[in-house]
């Protein structure tokens, strides 16, 4: 008897036996879908092993119901990659195997290219005269149009239209299959105006020798540094080789102007794989780069997922960023998975960044990555000048200092843009009672509601909740409620008072969440001319703004007196990101920093070394402490309803580690509650465990993981497992 071990979307490590019927025993095979019986209901799994034993009695077992795929849905890489990407963080391979699927072929539909309908002329149609069709003038110019050949704009007819020219017999509907793109056989790649640089040729030169095999290269440049014309002239080795490329972007990267730049560069096919997507369009994509039909894809992080006839190079461009890494259900790093999923398919992958994280730098310094630098800007465009602002003591309106409102002005008096960076959205992040200091709190965060006056509601930046402003404090019955402190809508609002007639943008996730808006504003902003941006963190990637002389960053106290060891680092990154905003074609650029700690060492280094200096001395400081990349973290997350499951849960896993694994080399931090202790109702407590091998980590988990869901308390928490975490 043949017995199917078959995996299932759910969050545990369990793997279930069925029968294969005998009809199924020659088609079936691992890596296709199945529908199974389970419990009362039907459900789709996943082949994962062929065997003829079961440890259950034969009469206690299931059979399948159906088999959905004549053909494994995963190539042996593919396969091979997300069996390890499973097991390295501990997470259900079921759950894995499913993430890596489009929704609807999770959801059962075949795995086969959707035919698509199109109208034909019949015989009759043909050498029929539309001059005849004298009642109607449309059907006139459909026929007309359809029988010179010419390309039907479906906005230009109605369906009925088409439904009349079908009942008199002239045109009929047929299903045509998508046509298989031969695209390497005519690629054109439009060159460059521009000569490359030295710097340029040396990181082409080096990619290029191991385009073959498994290869690591961090590409550091700064802004405009020209690393994406690395990344396009590496991309057409590969793809003139017949081999398709994968482009990962951070989440707000995906910017209409990088797009445009690939797609003007080659003639071959492209995806880019957004969230906005139709499913339809997802599984179309999904099938079209696994049989070879797309050249290059270019996707957030789940874009790394895709199947592949060939795949050639994998590109991660803003490697730092912490949007590739996903932070619930599967905390996977897209980017670490990527340099793994290079290793497994032998290929080579380039992690691009103005900015490496510390980790990445850590690798490329003891040679397991080669490292390509671009020291200089492109073209001929300046770093900009940096200067610190001492705000002691001085008036602030919305957060201006009377100098930075000085030198705001010089730069529009030259016609030039000025880029405001605050990283707090919304009107204020405090509303208070003037009387009695009460002040407005999420009920389920026990966190300040930041007050958004444009929208006239408090909302809770943890967990979006929204609630109406009270007339009246609850407390003491006083209506003097007062906002307290500024965010982006603020300081928006008082720039259209001191800078009466300049257009000022907003970009922030409030004014952005409509469909368009950013490239609205994108536009606007490119049209050159006098113009205040003010932004959050979104301003600080990839976005090229010209004419944009003045960054002034507002507000850095906050980043700078974290409680989490990364502060610093995320804040080095987003400075320097912001900064090289300034002064790229040929305008010299400035950048003001308003602070209370003009004295402070990171930000002196910053400024004065820049972000290299700043990141090999934080690495001297790592080192020291025994943090990260010089140890291996894994955070246990566990949250509960009522305080209580939670800890206990952790408890007793400490308890657990400490009988089973007496390491000295192994701490144990906690069980703490998390930074953000309560979330959406939710209490949260985590246990911290480091070591200095993560070998010796990954062997524990593999046994705490099975211990974890046995427990008791497991069934009352939510808890997860996070390797490599990036927060807490
Ligand atoms: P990055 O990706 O590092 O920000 P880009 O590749 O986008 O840099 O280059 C910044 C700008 O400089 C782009 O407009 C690009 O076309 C231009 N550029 C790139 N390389 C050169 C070069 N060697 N000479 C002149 N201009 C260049
Ligand atoms: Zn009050
Ligand atoms: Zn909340």
């Amino acid at each position: 008897m043949l017995i199917a071990k078959v995996v299932l979307p759910i969050r545990l490590h369990q793997i279930f036996d069925y029968i294969v019927p005998d009809v199924l025993v020659k088609t079936i095979g691992i890596g296709q879908r199945v529908q199974v019986p389970f419990g009362r209901r039907q459900a789709i799994g996943i082949v994962v092993e062929l065997c003829h034993n079961s440890q259950f009695a034969s009469d206690k077992l299931k059979s399948i119901h159906l088999l959905l795929d004549e053909q494994p849905l995963y190539s042996a890489k593919l396969w091979q990659f997300l069996k390890r990407a499973a097991d390295y963080y501990h997470y259900p391979l079921g759950e894995v195997l499913f993430h890596a699927l489009p929704i609807l072929l999770r959801q059962g539909r075949p795995a086969t290219l959707a035919e698509t309908w199109v109208w034909q002329l019949t015989q009759k149609g043909t050498i029929f005269d539309y001059r005849n069709l004298t009642r109607s003038h449309k059907q006139q110019a459909l026929l007309k149009l359809m029988q010179s050949g010419g390309k039907i704009d479906n906005s230009d007819f109605s369906p009925t239209i088409f439904k009349a020219l079908q009942a008199k017999k002239l045109i009929e509907k047929v299903a045509v299959l998508p046509v298989r793109h031969h695209w390497h056989m005519d690629i054109v790649a439009q060159q460059p105006a521009f000569q490359l640089n030295a710097q340029q040729l040396n990181a082409i030169a080096s990619i290029e020798q191991h385009l073959t095999q498994f290869a690591v290269y961090l590409l550091e440049g700064v802004t405009g540094s020209g690393k994406t014309e690395v990344y396009l002239q590496s991309i057409q080795s590969v793809i003139c080789k017949g081999q398709q490329v994968l482009v990962l972007v951070p989440e707000i990267g995906l910017t209409p102007q990088t797009i445009k730049r690939f797609k003007q560069r080659f003639n071959v096919p492209m995806v880019v794989l957004h969230s906005a997507m139709s499913e339809k369009a997802r599984l179309a994509a999904w099938l079209q780069c696994r049989c070879g039909d797309i050249a290059i894809v270019i996707g957030t992080r789940s874009a790394l997922f895709t199947p592949f006839r060939d795949l050639g190079m994998i590109i991660v461009d803003e490697e730092h960023d912490t949007s590739f890494k996903q932070q619930e259900g599967w905390r996977y790093h897209a980017r670490d998975l990527a340099i793994l999923r290079a290793k497994i398919e032998n290929i080579p992958i380039v992690l691009g960044s103005a900015t490496p994280s510390l980790e990445t730098l850590n690798n490329a310094e003891s040679k397991r990555y080669h490292h390509l630098l671009l020291t200089e800007r492109a073209g001929e465009a300046e770093l900009a000048k940096q200067t610190i602002l001492d705000i002691k003591g001085l008036v602030l309106a919305a957060g201006l200092s009377q100098p930075l409102i000085a030198k705001i002005n010089q730069h529009l008096a030259n016609d030039n843009q000025v880029m405001l960076f605050l990283n707090r959205r919304g009107f204020a992040p405090l509303l208070i009672c003037h009387d009695c200091g009460w002040i407005a709190e999420c009920p389920r965060c026990d966190k300040p509601f930041t007050y958004h006056q444009n929208q006239n509601k408090l909302i809770c930046h943890y967990c979006d909740t929204p609630r109406a402003i009270p007339d009246q404090c609850p407390k003491c019955g006083s209506t003097h409620l007062v906002p307290i402190g500024f965010g982006t809508e603020q300081l928006e609002k008082q720039l259209n008072i001191l800078f009466p007639g300049i257009p000022v943008s907003r970009i922030d996730r409030d004014s952005i969440s409509k469909k368009g808006c950013l490239d609205h504003y994108l536009q606007a902003i490119h049209q050159g001319g006098r113009h205040i941006l003010v932004g959050t963190q979104i301003l600080a990637k990839g976005h090229h703004f010209p004419d944009v002389t003045l960054v002034g960053i507002v507000d850095v106290d906050g980043a700078l007196f974290s409680s989490d060891f990364r502060a610093t680092e995320r804040f080095a990154q987003i400075y320097t990101q912001v900064s090289g905003r300034a002064g790229r074609e040929n305008k010299t650029g400035e950048v003001i920093l308003q602070t209370y700690h003009p004295e402070h060492p990171l930000l002196n280094i910053l400024l004065h070394e820049g972000y290299p200096a700043f990141a090999k001395q934080t690495l001297v400081e790592r080192k020291n402490t025994f943090l990260p990349p010089f140890s291996y973290q894994v955070l246990i997350h566990a949250a509960d309803r009522n305080n209580q499951y939670a800890p206990q849960l952790l408890q007793k896993v400490a308890m657990w580690l400490n009988d089973h694994y007496p390491d000295p080399d192994l701490w144990l931090l906690g069980p703490n509650q998390a930074n953000q202790a309560k979330k959406a109702g939710y209490f949260r407590w985590q246990l911290l465990l480091q070591h200095s091998q993560r070998s010796k980590l990954q062997i524990l988990l593999n046994e705490l993981v099975l211990m974890i869901e046995q427990l008791p308390e497991a069934k009352n928490t939510r808890w997860s497992i996070d390797v490599d975490p990036i927060e807490g």
